[in-house]
């Protein structure tokens, strides 16, 4: 059977692309970071989504936390949904190439021929490394750095998600039973989802054009 790496973070993207890699008939493996995130709560979700698809393993990677941004240093509070252009201090410095890179590693030991990651380019924060051009370079980076690369079996790293809309998103994964009531998209990780930050407006808004209900549990809905 054919595998696929799957980058988990607990979160409505990666658990949907867990449904589509399982859906195009890979074994399923996932990959999931503890790199000083604010709350452990993503993490958590990971292990239920992980579970939930009967993974044959869960791979869970800890990282010494580089700070620099909201979601790794609890001195900086996590700013309200503004919707501008600006790269937000929510931002990882560098995270998907982190990830990517252990994921590719794992890929090349697991003899895996894909990698998928939930990035989207559509409705996001505007981070660097979510964008089709990030893929795409780092494909490259695949292909002429790895042993599987330059044998001309390189390992495909694929962004279904990458051109659409978080509505387009939650349509697509409801559609594949994507286990949605197990995941978290708030960055304050309080047992309720804030409602207020980047990526508890994009999960709402993702919600209401898809005319679904989430299911999560919110303190206030704008
Ligand atoms: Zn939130």
């Amino acid at each position: 059977m054919k595998k696929a790496v799957v980058l988990l973070s607990g979160g409505l993207d990666s658990t949907t692309c867990m449904a589509i890699a399982k859906d195009e008939g890979y074994e399923i493996y996932p990959i999931s970071f503890e790199y000083g995130q604010r709350h452990n709560r993503e993490l958590e979700c990971a292990k239920k989504v992980a579970k939930k698809f009967n993974v044959r393993a869960h791979k869970i990677i800890r990282l010494e936390s580089l700070g620099g941004s909201a979601l790794t240093d609890m001195n900086i509070d996590v700013p309200k949904y503004k919707g501008d252009n600006e790269i937000p201090i929510t931002y990882v410095p560098a995270r998907n190439i982190l990830f990517l890179s252990y994921a590719l590693g794992y890929a090349e030991v697991l003899g895996a021929e894909a990698i998928f990651i939930g990035v989207s380019a559509v409705d996001y924060s505007g981070y660097p490394d979510c964008r089709p051009e990030f893929i795409g370079a780092f494909q490259k980076v695949v292909d002429e750095g790895t042993a599987a690369g330059v044998k001309g079996k390189s390992i495909e790293i694929k962004s279904p998600l990458i051109h659409l809309t978080k509505g387009e998103t939650i349509e697509l994964g409801i559609g594949l039973r994507a286990p949605y009531e197990l995941t978290t998209s708030c960055y304050n990780g309080e047992e309720k989802a804030c409602g207020e930050c980047d990526s508890c407006v994009l999960r709402l808004k993702g919600f209401e054009e898809a005319g679904i209900k989430d299911s999560i549990e919110y303190k206030k809905i704008l």
